[in-house]
């Protein structure tokens, strides 16, 4: 079905877009002059991320503008200045410092949506350490997984997350030498090894003075999950700050004196390059809320905040538009100007429905862990092909790579061949902005085999058409995205597997009217374990007290005759044919593949 175009008007533009001559731009753009839209450390002493997005504005004399705007679950609100910001960071670097932690050195924080969390990102950036978030709904083997592979020093986090999910595997994280709470802790810290981040904060100076630091050290260290093994843990330098400004001009075209919220938490890369960085290298104020979804809060946020730019996920859209617009039409929403998605596929219906209820339609865009900042947007001032997600950035060369059945792309003599317009095929970007991964931590293998012939990899099947625009196709790989969050089936079989009555696991995603897509698993059991309804609600609780709600499979089957290659490894793809109803297809190919 044909879902039209949706015209933008030349005239009558509330606030002219940053961007409306989308060729010309293209055509006369460079990473440099990018880079000229931010001040680098005085003295010249290179480009630091906190520095950019808080203690310049305090220098330009910008200190009393509100940052941001906090909202906390039970209704409490704060407002943080960008010079209160400052100082807060200041004494978050200089308490990493006295207790030694050194340049370089990773600084996790699993914690929900509160200041704290915004301080920690900002003070570590400062002591140049490197910022690590996790997502607080992860339970504790996830956990353990990323502190370990990240070789965490410090965590931040709350006395009731400590309690429920890092006690238990502290000993697993011999690296993590401090533990530091925000809030109160009730229990004797010397015991548990945990101090009151509060107290260390109190005791630190007021100032801290940002060492030199090169564009191209550290800043960063985001998680994402692949087809197999362990997590990857993609680390992102601090001349990303370039990219995170240049897109949140561009993309979601922030001016001075906008209201912006980024719905996503900062335990994913949404929720960090749009949910802390873009919005404060504008100087603009952030609205952050600590409570979970809920339509009337969410509308009610944008009233009374009067968000006037908004980012937000296909499923948060999914679940506005199932709650039906008479909850939306109870709001004043006109503060909104620009509205924006990313995460997962945006369905036409989504867009039209913004244009419906909120009076804009909905601008999809794209990118991933990996690229650090939005590669693909629908622009402000650009029509917009519902369903599409949009054209390259300025400064973005994405192409689409023919595969073969194996998922391989030709190449000859070095040279790889791009599609045709309209035909399917792997999206390719061409390395070289800011913002894109330097490595997978502890893992240059699979970073080198994301490049073929001179292109970024990012395992995304896509079309482009006659006009540039590129359309989602599907993953190349079996990673499952539920609700927006990248999940590795590996992870899920891992835990799965080690219940005594599971002898093998496979796990897929499963269409979701909501989420996308449902993690569900099939097992198979050892001789002496029965299928009962007892046992599959045992491991679905199972799965659920390792791994954590986000990312414990929803459904599990059994199955006592799982596909497996020849060498053993479970057939997803055959599962996930035979869930669909669909032909499974010729074997011999998934033998090799899967
Ligand atoms: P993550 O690394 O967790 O941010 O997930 C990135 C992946 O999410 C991409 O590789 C895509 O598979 C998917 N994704 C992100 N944005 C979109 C979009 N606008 N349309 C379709 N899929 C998307």
């Amino acid at each position: 079905m044909r879902w039209g175009t949706i015209r933008k008007p030349s005239v009558a533009w509330r606030v002219t877009p940053n961007l409306v001559d989308y060729d010309a731009v293209c055509r006369s753009f460079t990473w440099d002059d990018a880079r000229t839209a931010l001040d680098g450390l005085p003295g010249g002493r290179g480009l630091n991320i906190a520095y950019e997005a808080v203690d310049r504005h305090v220098a330009a004399g910008n200190g009393d503008r509100v940052a941001v705007r906090w909202r906390g679950r039970h209704g409490a609100r704060e407002e943080w200045t960008y010079a209160q910001l400052s100082e807060r960071s200041d004494r978050f670097a200089g308490a990493l410092r006295a207790m030694s932690v050194q340049a370089g050195e990773r600084v996790f924080a699993l914690l929900p949506r509160i200041p704290d969390l915004y301080v920690a990102a900002l003070g570590t950036l400062k002591a140049r350490c490197v910022f690590s978030p996790l997502f607080a709904a992860f339970g504790p083997q996830p956990i353990a997984q990323r502190l370990h592979i990240g070789q965490g020093r410090v965590l931040v986090t709350t006395e009731s997350l400590y309690r429920r999910k890092v006690a238990g595997i502290r000993e697993s994280v011999p690296d993590l030498t401090h533990v530091l709470i925000s809030g109160t802790w009730s229990a004797d810290p010397a015991a548990a090894g945990v101090q009151e981040l509060e107290t260390l904060l109190n005791a630190a100076p007021t100032e801290f003075e940002i060492e030199p630091t090169d564009p191209e050290d550290p800043a960063l260290l985001h998680f994402t999950s692949g087809t197999t093994g362990t997590p990857k843990g993609a680390v992102h330098v601090h001349a990303a700050a370039v990219m995170h400004h240049h897109t949140g001009r561009y993309a979601l075209d922030l001016h001075p004196g906008d209201v912006f919220w980024c719905t996503a938490d900062p335990g994913w890369v949404t929720g960090t390059s749009y949910g802390i960085f873009a919005p404060l290298l504008h100087g603009i104020t952030m609205v952050v809320d600590e409570g979970e979804f809920d339509a009337d809060r969410w509308y009610g946020i944008i009233e009374s905040e009067r968000v006037s730019v908004w980012y937000t996920a296909p499923t948060a859209v999914r679940m506005l538009m199932k709650t039906g617009s008479d909850v939306a039409l109870a709001h004043d929403l006109t503060s909104l100007r620009f509205v924006a998605s990313v995460g997962e596929p945006l369905n036409p219906e989504g867009v039209l429905w913004g244009q419906e209820v909120l009076g804009l339609p909905i601008h999809d865009n794209w990118w991933q862990t990996e690229t650090g900042g939005i590669m693909i947007a629908n622009f402000a001032a650009l029509d917009i092909q519902p369903g599409s997600m949009g054209r390259p950035l300025p400064g973005v060369e994405a192409t689409v790579l023919l595969r073969d059945a194996h998922g391989r792309i030709a190449v000859h003599d070095g040279v790889v061949e791009p599609a045709p317009p309209g035909e399917e095929g792997e999206l390719a970007l061409r390395p070289g902005w800011p913002s894109m991964f330097r490595t997978y931590l502890g893992d240059e293998e699979r970073y080198r085999d994301c490049f073929v012939g001179g292109w970024y990899r990012t395992g995304d099947l896509v079309r482009r058409g006659d006009d540039g625009y590129f359309w989602f196709v599907g993953r190349g790989d079996d990673v499952i995205k539920s609700a927006g969050h990248l999940i590795g089936p590996f992870e899920v079989e891992s835990a799965l597997m080690e219940h005594p009555a599971v002898a093998e696991a496979g796990v897929i995603g499963v269409p979701d009217p909501v989420a996308g897509e449902a993690v569900k698993a099939f097992v198979s059991l050892h001789r002496g374990y029965q299928p009962t309804d007892e046992l599959r609600l045992e491991l679905l609780g199972f799965a659920r007290s390792r791994l954590g709600a986000a990312v414990a499979p929803k459904e599990i089957a059994f199955d006592p005759d799982l596909p497996m290659t020849k060498s053993g490894k479970i057939m997803r793809r055959v599962l996930k044919a035979r869930e669909l109803g669909l032909p499974v297809g010729d074997l011999s190919t998934l033998e090799e593949t899967s």
